[in-house]
């Protein structure tokens, strides 16, 4: 059944699905929803992730049966900077290893990685050759000796699409991830879903700068087409971008609430925010001005595949193509996961009803969460010091007032009406007797999306 959420937010927004679609494909009113709508699913999928086609570790192929065999729906190989085009070439991420003798690549295609001797980033290494050949055979994988140094041919998009979608079953979408930052290093990351075209990263003096730019030039390059702007993980190198850029930044909409690589790598400052108060801040401002709401993903992120994913999105549509996936995020039908399932998730406009998939024994929890109209806005700057790979910076710190819990409710199914003062929530649960950390490291937990 259709929620009746988003509408107005997506309707206001300068996102990239085009409206008058979106509104198409809406009935006018909930009770012909029920009629007229088909029936729709959740699928799980991972719109962020790595293979040798920049720097993660395993080849594309090994990468994506990995998801397959993994009970994921959709993906989308989103690498660094490069689209698995098939165009010959030898450089990417990182890495620049032309031939020294062109002539065995005369009639190839696609990108050729040097095999190097010795492991490190981003290099390919015969023991990720051997892997892929493990799996697929010996003749899997081509190879070409030249000037003493042999290559491996790393799958173009075509022949991966070909080798592992499957209708109805599993979905490839095709992406790439913006890597780059500001001249002080603050890194500022975005994937671009659903587009093979690439542009240069656009780098600035800040990460808004970056952000603004970087979202014109995607409406530019991809006008007329249905993608998706993510912003990615805000907490890599210590704070990156801040909350106050995307409420600078109101046509930004999706954001990695939940980035499965940067949660085992990188610690907040223990005065500073956290993706969840970072999202509450930001929704916390867009609701007091009527702007349409943040929404968060999860995401895995990975470049090792050891070990197992921590964060995923699922997402409800009535297809698995990329239209109705696109679609289903642009309006919020969509949670993000590091362990918990969402049976049911409605918001009629006042109430947000979610009722738990109970796959293993609970007790379960769910939290509303929100943030009342009468908060303070203010915040207060706190210097960071100059870490080893990121540098000296000010953050701001929130009131603890904005992303406060609303109401809890013990067991797998529950409700929350918004109250006049409330400017909106969202829904989070948890198994109730697993020893919980704060807000994004939470394990196991799923998010819904705000609603107001
Ligand atoms: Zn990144
Ligand atoms: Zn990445």
């Amino acid at each position: 059944m259709w929620q009746k959420i988003s509408r107005r937010d997506f309707l206001k927004t300068s996102g990239a699905v085009a409206a008058a679609a979106f509104a198409g494909a809406r009935p006018a009113s909930w009770a012909q929803d029920a009629i007229a709508a088909p029936e729709k699913h959740w699928f799980k999928g991972n719109l962020h992730m790595h293979n040798q086609w920049s720097d993660g570790q395993p080849l594309p192929e090994w990468a994506i049966d990995w998801y397959k065999s993994h009970g994921y729906h959709f993906i989308c190989p989103s690498d660094h900077n490069i689209f698995q085009a098939e165009d010959l070439r030898f450089n990417g991420f990182g890495f620049e290893n032309p031939p020294s003798d062109m002539a065995p690549f005369k009639d190839e295609t696609s990108l050729w990685k040097a095999i190097s001797p010795t492991p490190g980033w981003p290099k390919l290494t015969q023991a990720h050759v051997d892997q892929a050949m493990a799996k697929f055979g010996k003749d899997s994988v081509r190879t070409i000796t030249a000037g003493g140094q042999t290559y491996a041919r790393m799958k173009p998009y075509s022949e991966l699409e070909k080798q592992f979608a499957e209708p109805g079953k599993f979905l490839m979408i095709p992406g790439y991830e913006q890597t780059g930052g500001c001249s002080n290093d603050q890194q500022v990351h975005v994937n671009f879903i659903n587009v093979r075209e690439v542009f240069p990263y656009i780098s600035a003096k800040t990460p808004k700068e970056i952000l603004e730019r970087t979202f014109a030039r995607g409406q530019e390059v991809y006008q007329g087409q249905d993608y998706l702007f993510t912003a990615n993980h805000p907490l890599w190198r210590y704070y990156d971008y801040s909350p106050a850029d995307l409420i600078a930044l109101p046509q930004i909409r999706l954001f990695e609430l939940n980035n499965n690589d940067i949660a085992d790598g990188f610690d907040a400052h223990p005065q500073g925010w956290k993706p969840e108060k970072f999202w509450d801040v930001v929704n916390a401002h867009r609701a007091a001005h009527d702007q349409p709401l943040l929404l968060g993903l999860g995401s895995d992120d990975r470049h090792s595949y050891t070990p197992a994913p921590k964060a995923w999105t699922v997402v409800r549509a009535a297809q698995l193509c990329a239209n109705d996936l696109l679609e289903a995020i642009s309006a919020g039908d969509f949670y993000a996961s590091n362990g918990l399932d969402f049976a049911d998730i409605r918001f009629d406009g006042k109430t947000l009803s979610v009722k738990i998939d109970v796959r293993e024994e609970g007790p379960y929890r769910i939290l509303f969460l929100g943030t009342k109209k009468d908060y303070d806005p203010s915040s207060q700057t706190v210097e960071v010091a100059k870490g080893p790979r990121c540098p000296a910076r000010k953050i701001d710190i929130y009131s603890d007032a904005i992303g406060v819990t609303l109401d809890t409710v013990e067991g797998v199914e529950g409700a929350y009406t918004l109250k006049p003062d409330d400017l909106y929530v969202r829904a989070k649960i948890v198994k109730a007797a697993a020893d919980l950390q704060p807000d994004w490291q939470s394990q196991p937990a799923a998010w819904t999306q705000p609603y107001r």
